[in-house]
């Protein structure tokens, strides 16, 4: 079937404060040969909504949730994603939601119709078993609650020790 993104600027990639894991990241950094901090991001948290057990606390600073260097994404190029394989598990599932619903806002028309008789490329169980391995990590995080600019390598190093 016709790729549904095919005729559209990728707009979601551009508008979109792209939310991730640290397994996310993890991979993101092995396909792009980037160090994390070169693209991740702790967004600070404000009214959007957002899952609250992926919300991280700090000692000295307000909450945030881990992201990638989003208004484009850093990973875009001529509207293309650079990591497409290895890209963050709701981007691959995108615009499929955890919630099996589809949000095509951005979607110009023709890709709306086309996604509604699509599947999304990935399946519910893999993101959401993926998802709740993250949430231990940042509960772990929360009960600690350490300083800000040490929330990244502890993610990334309770990730490696899940994978290993
Ligand atoms: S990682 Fe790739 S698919 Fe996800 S928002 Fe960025 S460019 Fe788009
Ligand atoms: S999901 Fe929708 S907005 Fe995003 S690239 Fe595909 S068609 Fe465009």
């Amino acid at each position: 079937m016709i790729n549904p993104c095919t005729a559209c600027s990728a707009m979601c990639c551009k508008t979109y404060t792209i939310t991730v894991t640290s397994f996310d990241i993890h991979r993101a950094s092995i396909a792009s040969k980037k160090d994390p901090e070169e693209f991740a991001i702790l967004h600070p948290v404000r009214l959007l909504t957002y899952d609250p057990d992926t919300v991280l606390d700090f000692e000295n600073a307000r909450s945030a949730i881990l992201g990638i260097k989003s208004h484009p994404c850093y990973f875009i190029k001529e509207n293309l994603c650079t990591i497409y394989k290895s890209a963050p598990l709701s981007c691959r599932r995108y615009p499929h939601t955890i919630n099996n619903s589809v949000n095509t806002r951005f979607c110009p028309l023709t890709s709306q119709l086309l996604f509604r008789i699509r599947k999304p490329d990935l399946e519910k169980k893999i993101f959401t078993t993926e998802l709740d391995q993250y949430k231990e990590i940042v509960k772990k995080w929360n009960k600690k609650q350490g300083k800000k600019e040490d929330c990244l390598a502890y993610l990334l190093e309770a990730t490696k020790t899940l994978l290993q």
